[in-house]
């Protein structure tokens, strides 16, 4: 099967707790390998930006300024089935629903402060990796 490609971030209170290297082993341990990975403090036109597609949902705002709260690490992964098998690892948005075992079960500290982005399909993927990465392809 071919690989592809997904866009994650481990957003600020990841970072915040110090779940940064436990978050990429678990990754890595699910079978993902890293194309590109960049640490980053989002401005809050950076964060709005991201996240335009939620711009009339009721946490939009609540959410760019916790995005922009502190800094963030930007991956792009790949492995066969990319996209669909993130959304499995990382588990459910509101953590108090994610599997056990799962990223967010683990690490997320509420349903904003969910420890890790995981695009929800193939196009948003490279959209989302075009964000922050020029030519994450290359390697
Ligand atoms: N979010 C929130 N409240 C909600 C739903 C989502 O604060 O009721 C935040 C949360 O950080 C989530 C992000 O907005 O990860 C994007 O929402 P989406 O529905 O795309 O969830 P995801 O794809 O990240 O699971
Ligand atoms: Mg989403």
């Amino acid at each position: 099967m071919t690989k592809s490609i997904t866009f994650t971030m481990l957003k600020p209170d990841a970072v915040k707790n110090n779940y940064t290297g436990k978050i990429i082993d678990h990754v890595l341990n699910a079978g993902f390998s890293l194309k590109a990975m960049k640490y980053i403090w989002l401005t809050a036109e950076q964060a709005g930006s991201f996240y335009a597609v939620h711009k009339e949902r009721p946490f939009y705002n609540d959410l760019v300024g916790y995005m922009s709260s502190g800094p963030i690490v930007a991956i792009v992964l790949e492995k066969e089935n990319a996209v669909e098998d993130f959304r499995k690892t990382i588990g459910a948005t509101d953590p108090q629903k994610a599997e056990p075992g799962t990223i967010r079960n683990l690490y997320a500290q509420s349903i904003e402060a969910n420890a890790v982005h995981g695009s929800d399909s193939d196009v948003n993927a490279q959209i989302e990796a075009s964000f922050f990465f020029s030519k994450f392809e290359q390697f």
